[in-house]
């Protein structure tokens, strides 16, 4: 396994975690790292990465991203790193939404609680019945990626095609066509960055509409449109997440707004990301393996290094 040449497909936040996490294992192995266009255009590049996970099947993955996220914090530079540690008010009339949040994240999240009524009315401008709070790491896309890139580029990775043992589908939104899967779905995101150095919480309407602190700004989201391969962001979508934003907060009405991101999340129909691992046979009839790790929609943050580590478990398999 030391020796494996491996070419993994995809340089957004699941490419370069897999390609990383298989170097800190099997230091002797030659990755190799393909992409198709800058990393400003991949779904990694915008995303303020806030820990929100609230299916049981991803549990397990989240909670081992969570550990690598509380060694880089402890050891590296945040400002570097893009990875930091913030505070988050979940707010919802939905109390089974809260629940699915508390149990997929209170074995690992730090001082998770629910708050008492007069808190949640003394801190929200339009209260909801219930919010749970938790202290968790956050991974800014365009610090964190770059970071772990550079990691990659120390241990050896190379960026070049040669013949490979092993290839690893982390293609993003596009995964599915290399894979012949037509169950990929591309959902639209847009985020808008506001200039509001005082806002230093996470706060998250009914896990739809949520502002995360940036340093002197704040990252307000976001949308979904579904079967949409664009990227061109419309005034109609900047005022839908304005309007919804300020009307649970209304001090950020009038904040400027020095910033705008758009990004394609790849979900999967069934709603679960795809970890699998195919054997494949070139005409040459050298045998080589398709390892996927693509369909992570909202998540890929948060997964990133669970499903990294899964990669391994599947190397040779
Ligand atoms: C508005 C918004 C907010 C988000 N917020 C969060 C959050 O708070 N927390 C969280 O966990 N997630 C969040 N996400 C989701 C997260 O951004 C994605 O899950 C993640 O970036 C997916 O990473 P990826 O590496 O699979 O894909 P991408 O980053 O899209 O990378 C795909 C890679 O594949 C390469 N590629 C594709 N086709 C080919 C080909 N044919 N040949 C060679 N290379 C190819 C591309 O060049 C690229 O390098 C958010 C998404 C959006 C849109």
């Amino acid at each position: 396994m030391d020796n494996l040449k491996i070419a993994i497909i995809g340089q957004g936040i699941i490419g370069v975690s897999s390609a990383l996490a298989i170097l800190e294992k099997y230091p002797n192995a030659q990755v190799t790292i393909f992409g198709d266009r800058s990393f400003e255009e991949t779904c990694s590049y915008g995303p303020s990465g806030h820990f929100e996970v609230d299916r049981d099947v991803y549990k397990d993955w989240a909670k081992a991203s969570f550990l690598k996220f509380a060694e880089i914090y402890r050891d590296h530079n945040p400002d570097v790193t893009g990875v930091k540690l913030i505070s988050n008010f979940h707010i919802s009339d939905t109390l089974e939404k809260l629940q699915n949040l508390e149990r997929c994240t209170k074995e690992f999240v730090y001082n998770l609680h629910w708050l008492e009524e007069r808190e949640i009315k003394a801190i929200f401008s339009q209260p909801k019945k219930y919010c749970l709070f938790f202290t968790a790491y956050a991974s800014e896309g365009k610090k964190y990626v770059p970071w772990l890139k550079e990691k990659c580029v120390q241990k050896g990775a190379k960026f070049l095609a040669e013949e490979v043992d092993v290839i690893i589908n982390c293609a993003g939104s596009y995964a599915g066509k290399l894979a012949g899967d037509d169950e990929v779905i591309p959902v639209k995101g847009v985020a808008l960055e506001v200039y509001a150095p005082w806002h230093k919480h996470t706060y998250d309407y009914d896990c739809h509409t949520y502002a995360m602190p940036m340093g002197e700004t704040v990252f307000i989201g976001t949308t979904r449109k579904v079967n949409c391969h664009s990227t061109k962001i419309t005034d109609e979508e900047r005022q839908d997440i304005m309007s919804r934003y300020e009307e649970f907060h209304p001090a950020m009405k009038n904040a400027k707004v020095v910033g705008e991101w758009c990004g394609i999340r790849g979900e999967r129909a069934a709603g679960i990301c795809r970890l699998e691992s195919q054997k494949r046979t070139l005409i040459s009839g050298k045998q080589y393996q398709v390892i996927h790790n693509y369909g992570h929609g909202g998540y890929g943050f948060i997964l990133h290094w669970g499903c990294a580590l899964k990669v391994i478990e599947l190397l040779g398999c």
